[in-house]
């Protein structure tokens, strides 16, 4: 479409108040408290919008410069990438739960000299000061000659400016006090305050108008950068540009879906992964539809929240993590029995395989047996779906993420480039571009071409794995590096991994290959189990059974160890790459600014066996 131009949020927002959806709650909020709430109509975002555009405009900022977000998951989140869009200035989302150096290495990357943050946000029990995790990252960027000038803050957990002590900071206070904005009782944040570069948005948005003209961009002109989830390595900045990612975004939305006006959506992912990217806003925007956001986490303050918010507002298309699937089976039943769950319609898992087990647990216990679900295979890169299945229209296998949407085609290549016909194994690769494919990875064009493109000329490859069976069904076995190859036959963790989760005292496994003198490769396995279980030679015993029993004798693990925790990006993924350092007692185990948890990593390579279990 290059040559045709566009503006994003025009059609986000403009056009649908322009088409009668104005009184429409774009977005319910519902925040980590099960009390607070709150909703916005399209107009109201729309005025918000173009408020905080010439916000931007004030600071000088104008189409092509990019901007960096930090925050939690309110609506001023959307707010702040959709005025963005509407000036044509590139928004770079960090998720409000990385740490100083990930926001720092963000800041630089993008080349951003403003960020937006939120003062502090709950989720579950735990508190974090955004506010001051970001002023750790802009010294980290001054010292390394790049200049944040510009820092404006939500108020979203501060109750009042005289808890700011200019230039210095209150020490964190354990008292209780009542908050404003969120409406709950709160720990006191105590942030810091930089005169000159920090600003309060509320402050920002009293002294403008509440009118902005869009910014009319060409197709090809960028949109946002986005980093990767660094699974497999140094997170890569994919960046997205305008016509093609924001029609990919809507016909994904509408069609994996089954998207109708009358739906209520929610998609739990964090705005700040691609998921709620394409997922929470510019999906569901395109649409007009209705959604909900919330701030919390599935645990707070029970396992039956995410069951709870959909009886509140009679969601009908949900969409999570296998992460979140299998954790919250982990609890039981009845945290989900307690909800009638009537208005779900679709269910959509987003993230990693899902494992047959949890499959058909989503099915049978959250959606009553009477709901679709789909499994939609895609990546940062995509920008939207590639692999899913049409819900009520594709016939489903558990843990198959099925066929390619419409405009892509799938392929199996075997390592040395033959395509694979029929059933088989092999790299998943995409012979054509599809509109909502990645332009390139900011500032390093040469990465973008040798990861993606050079390995198999003439097709984009995904780093994945899959399977296709008889009857044509693709199943994605996760990042071809974490394959296994034993005795010369490739195997896939997802396979294990299947078969080990089937065991009763199992709640979630990771499998990993370790070097063996003869086979070459060996299976190392990670499992944790259910709450009251112990891991003793018995539980060994019938694990190394299940696998023999369900795969065959040649992927029996050699070694199984308990594993308390996994180490996770922050976005939720098995961190494959880590366990195999830690299977062969490596503690180098290289960047680790997404992993969530560090301490699991210490405890793992304590309980690591060296000899044959
Ligand atoms: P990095 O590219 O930095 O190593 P990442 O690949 O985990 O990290 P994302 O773009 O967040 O970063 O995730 C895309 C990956 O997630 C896919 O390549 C695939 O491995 C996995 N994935 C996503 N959805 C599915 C699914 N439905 N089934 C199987 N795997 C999935
Ligand atoms: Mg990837």
């Amino acid at each position: 479409m290059e040559g045709a131009i566009t503006n994003v949020c025009y059609n986000m927002l403009d056009r649908n108040v322009n088409n009668g959806l104005g009184d429409r709650v774009a977005f319910y909020w519902e925040g980590n408290d099960p009390e607070d709430h709150a909703q916005i109509t399209y107009r109201e975002l729309l005025c918000e919008v173009c408020k905080f555009s010439n916000v931007l405009k004030k600071k000088g900022l104008k189409k092509g410069d990019s901007v960096a977000i930090y925050m939690p998951m309110i609506f001023e989140i959307i707010i702040a990438m959709l005025a963005c869009a509407r000036l044509g200035i590139i928004h770079s989302i960090v998720f409000g739960g990385y740490s100083e150096e990930a926001l720092a290495e963000r800041l630089k990357g993008g080349k951003c000299h403003l960020l937006i943050v939120g003062d502090g946000v709950w989720r579950g029990t735990k508190l974090l000061n955004l506010k001051n995790i970001a002023d750790g990252a802009m010294a980290i960027c001054e010292k390394q000659g790049h200049n944040v000038t510009s820092c404006v803050v939500v108020r979203h957990l501060t109750p009042a400016e005289e808890d700011i002590v200019p230039g210095g900071c209150t020490d964190y206070d354990e008292e209780e006090i009542h908050c404003v904005i969120a409406k709950r009782p709160y720990k006191k944040l105590g942030i810091h305050w930089t005169e000159g570069r920090d600003t309060w948005w509320h402050d920002e948005m009293s002294s403008v108008s509440d009118e902005c003209e869009p910014e009319w961009m060409d197709a090809e002109d960028p949109l946002f950068i986005l980093y990767t989830s660094g699974s497999t390595g140094k997170p890569k900045g994919v960046l997205h540009t305008q016509g093609g990612y924001m029609l990919f975004a809507a016909t994904t939305f509408k069609y994996a879906f089954d998207y109708h006006l009358n739906d209520i959506y929610w998609c739990t992912a964090d705005v700040g992964w691609i998921t709620g990217h394409t997922y929470v806003c510019y999906g569901p925007l395109a649409y007009g539809a209705t959604s909900v956001i919330f701030e919390g986490v599935p645990f707070y303050p029970d396992p039956g929240r995410f069951w709870a918010i959909i009886d509140k507002y009679k969601v009908s298309k949900f969409y999570t993590a296998p992460t979140a699937i299998r954790s919250l089976m982990k609890h039981g039943d009845e945290h989900v029995k307690r909800y009638n769950r009537e208005s779900l319609k679709v269910l959509g898992t987003v993230g990693e395989p899902i494992n047959p087990e949890a499959w058909l647990w989503y099915h049978k216990v959250v959606g009553n047996g009477k709901c679709a679900i789909v499994d939609t295979f895609w990546q940062t890169e995509t920008g939207g779906h590639t692999l899913t299945p049409l819900p009520g229209a594709t016939p489903c296998k558990p843990g198959s993420a099925t066929f390619p949407f419409f405009g892509i085609v799938a392929t199996l290549l075997t390592e040395d480039g033959k395509v694979i016909e029929g059933e088989g194994e092999g790299y998943l690769v995409f012979k054509q571009p599809w509109p909502g494919i990645m332009r390139t990875v900011y500032g390093n064009h040469e990465r973008f071409e040798t990861t993606y493109f050079k390995k198999f000329f003439g097709y984009y490859c995904t780093g994945d794995g899959a399977r296709r069976d008889k009857d044509g069904y693709l199943w994605v076995t996760g990042h071809i590096d974490d394959m296994l190859n034993v005795s010369g036959h490739l195997i896939s963790t997802a396979e294990v991994e299947s078969a080990l989760i089937e065991h009763s005292s199992v709640a979630e496994n990771a499998v990993v290959a370790r070097p063996h003198p003869i086979k070459g490769e060996c299976l190392h396995c990670f499992v944790t189990l259910k709450d009251g279980k112990t891991f003793n030679s018995k539980v060994i015993e019938e694990l190394k059974l299940q696998v023999r029993k369900k795969i065959g004798a040649l992927a029996t693990p050699d070694f199984l160890q308990e594993a308390p925790g996994l180490p996770k990006t922050r976005s939720g993924k098995i961190m494959r790459r880590v366990l195999r350092k830690i299977a062969v007692g490596d503690r180098n185990l290289g960047d680790v600014s997404t992993m969530a948890d560090e301490s699991v990593v210490d405890l793992l390579f304590k309980l690591r066996p060296n000899d044959l279990a």
